[in-house]
């Protein structure tokens, strides 16, 4: 039978062996610290750059070496000074100006030369791997966010998943580089220079290796204490930084409600956990780090009285008393490093435990495995009988939704707020699933075809019409990837918004603010509705695009999407009826239900529902003509409608 046992495979004959070495790992827990040195996500990066690290470690071991050169060095000046001669390599030799040149300083000079070279080269190949690490890994990160669903980013913060792409991505480059370099430091350094300890007294070397044993055993209960204290301030940033990012968002309406010092209170309530998190963080490291050099300081003590003892009776010479000192010396920066090992290995797992966490979500959106591809879609398209609730959801949000549209069909959906026309395009969009024979385009399966091919043949104006910070020419030919600037010019003058364009200073060239602050609402969905005609898709979805138009202008695009996309499907959500009183067919929903599908005139005389709206819209329109469409829109809804 085997055992496991810090990576080491035992037999059951060496099992009482075998548990008590366990015990003793556990202490040190070894094994803790390649979790981290080689743990999930990570384990590829030391094959990948094994050959850098394999020569950063060959420095580093090089470097090691010479460094225990130079206490012998001091031991050979000690003794010459005390004695007048020196023994070197078997014979004794006269201490004068020669031999200092020749043995000491020759020797010395090559011993820094290598050092610094051997330096260079190790920081070069730990560090430089380590930025590596860092930049590959916040690829695949980016790239696997962009695969996460919709629903992920309802139920996670911005700020959180910015957290993890800078203070989590950072901590752990710091435990790839820095964390292989004092581990292999620590063990080869440590151990060179225990030999030569042991060489010179064994006795002593004990003696002085039992508060370095005593220490790794604090310092593992401490870094166990401290992981979790690491943990919790990477949260506390985390809300901090979702708090600052939600109200720079949203500062227009703090403004706007005169809020800004409720916002700070509640901003300086979190700050000031954020400082808590971060003082409790220090005081657990600092405790370490003067544990560590308490430990250190008794060893001195120890050596330079038991040391001291042997010089007095003879067993050592003030020389080697010397050189016994400077190779402890020469490990104080290993032991060091342990105790900075422990704490990186804190931090470094809480960090690496929330990329982990990360990267193992699953997108909830993938193709199935039987999904075949299809040359061309028309924009044909069939609900029948689909029933959805959102993930996690508590009722039904569409009910045994059914209807077809030809291809090139104008079609316009209406029904009141929360009565799922989002959902019903979202749906379209393949944003969620759905249950199999549920929606058909050109008479496929939805869920036969691959996402990205639904999304290939759909272009679609989001209610939010989220603008990126770029120009409006890059704006607008988002979906094309830039492209002829006449078709850009073509497809604003469609959207109506040319005009306005071309009034900015910079024109086309004109850069938006972030989310487009810098344009008006009205101009805002104009862009969003010239970057879909960009793509002049098959399925072009326009979900309460033209809300913030005023009417001729809502006219002339209405008009240019019927003279441009003659023969393509066009899907219109909106919430007045004369935007969508022209269109081919109207679908009329309530409540998750399908109320009545038809023309304008078809649904006036078989619909009461739809015509009580028409009628209530009418009074709001002639009540006030200059009343805006949405104020007439509230004031339908205080009626029990918002049509
Ligand atoms: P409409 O576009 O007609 O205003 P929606 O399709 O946006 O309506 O919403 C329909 C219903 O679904 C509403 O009750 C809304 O609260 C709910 N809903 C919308 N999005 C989600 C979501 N992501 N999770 C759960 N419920 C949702």
């Amino acid at each position: 039978m085997l055992y496991w046992i810090n990576g080491i495979e035992y037999r059951e004959a060496d099992r009482l062996g075998a548990a008590s070495f366990l015990r003793f790992g556990k202490i040190f827990q070894t094994k803790e610290m390649l979790q981290l040195l080689f743990g999930k996500y990570i384990n590829r990066y030391y094959l990948r750059y094994a050959p850098t690290l394999i020569i950063g470690l060959a420095a580093l071991i090089l470097v090691d070496y010479m460094q225990l050169i130079v206490p012998e060095l001091y031991k050979m000046v000690i003794n010459g000074i005390n004695s007048g001669a020196v023994e070197y390599g078997g014979e004794t030799l006269a201490f004068d100006m020669n031999f200092l040149l020749d043995r000491i300083c020759l020797p010395m000079i090559f011993v820094i030369l290598t050092m610094v070279v051997g330096r260079f080269v190790w920081r070069v190949c730990f560090f430089g791997s380590g930025i590596k690490v860092e930049t590959d890994l916040r690829s695949r990160m980016f790239a696997h966010c962009e695969e996460l669903s919709q629903s992920y980013y309802q139920d996670s913060k911005v700020g959180n998943l910015m957290s993890y792409f800078t203070n989590d991505l950072e901590t752990v480059q710091d435990c790839f580089g820095s964390g292989v370099l004092m581990f292999c430091d620590a063990l080869f350094l440590g151990l060179l220079a225990v030999i030569k300890m042991a060489r010179m007294n064994l006795l002593l070397t004990l003696f002085s290796l039992i508060p370095m044993a005593l220490l790794m055993a604090s310092g593992a209960i401490v870094g166990r204490y401290m992981m979790k204290k690491w943990d919790y301030r990477q949260k506390v940033t985390a809300d901090l930084s979702d708090f600052a990012q939600e109200s720079f968002s949203g500062i227009a309406v703090i403004k706007a409600f005169v809020k800004e010092t409720k916002e700070l209170m509640a901003f300086r309530r979190l700050n000031r956990k954020n400082e808590d998190a971060n003082v409790d963080y220090v005081k657990a490291s600092t405790l370490l780090n003067i544990t560590v050099t308490a430990f250190v300081e008794s060893v001195i003590c120890i050596i330079l009285g038991y040391g001291g003892w042997l010089v007095h009776e003879g067993v050592f010479n003030a020389g080697q008393l010397v050189e016994f000192i400077g190779y402890f010396t020469a490990i104080v920066w290993p032991i060091m490093a342990v105790s900075q090992l422990i704490e990186m290995q804190s931090r470094g797992k809480a960090s690496l435990g929330r990329i982990t966490e990360l990267l193992d979500t699953k997108p909830e959106m993938v193709d199935k495995p039987d999904v075949e591809d299809v040359p061309e879609l028309r924009g044909g398209i069939e609900f029948r009988d689909l029933t959805f609730r959102y993930p996690g959801g508590e009722f039904d949000v569409l009910k045994n939704v059914s209807f077809t549209i030809k291809p090139g069909e104008n079609v316009g959906i209406i029904g009141r707020t929360g009565s799922g026309k989002t959902t019903l395009v979202d749906l379209l969009l393949r944003t969620y699933n759905v249950p199999d024979g549920t929606i058909f385009l050109d008479g496929h399966d939805i869920n036969s075809l691959p996402i990205k091919t639904v999304r290939k043949y759909a272009a679609y104006v989001p209610q939010d019409n989220f603008l990126f910070s770029d120009t409006i020419e890059n704006n607008i030919s988002f979906a094309t990837d830039g492209g002829n600037f006449q078709a850009i010019e073509t497809a604003a003058k469609n959207a109506d918004v040319h005009e306005n364009i071309t009034g900015f200073g910079l024109g086309y060239k004109t850069v938006l603010g972030e989310r487009g602050v810098t344009v008006s609402g009205g101009q805002k969905q104009r862009i969003s509705i010239a970057r879909a005609l960009m793509k002049d898709a098959a399925i072009l979805i326009l979900d309460d695009s033209v809300s913030a138009v005023d009417v001729s202008t809502e006219k002339v695009i209405l008009d240019n999407l019927k003279k441009n996309r003659a023969g393509k499907t066009t899907i219109l959500i909106a919430h007045r009826i004369t935007t969508v009183e022209g269109m081919d067919k109207i679908i009329f929903i309530d409540d998750g239900k399908i109320a009545a599908v038809g023309t304008h005139a078809e649904l006036i005389d078989t619909c009461r529902d739809y015509r009580e709206m028409v009628e209530l819209q009418r009074l709001n329109d002639a009540g006030d003509s200059t009343v805006s469409a949405e104020s007439a829109d509230s004031a339908a809804d205080k009626k029990g409608g918002d049509l």
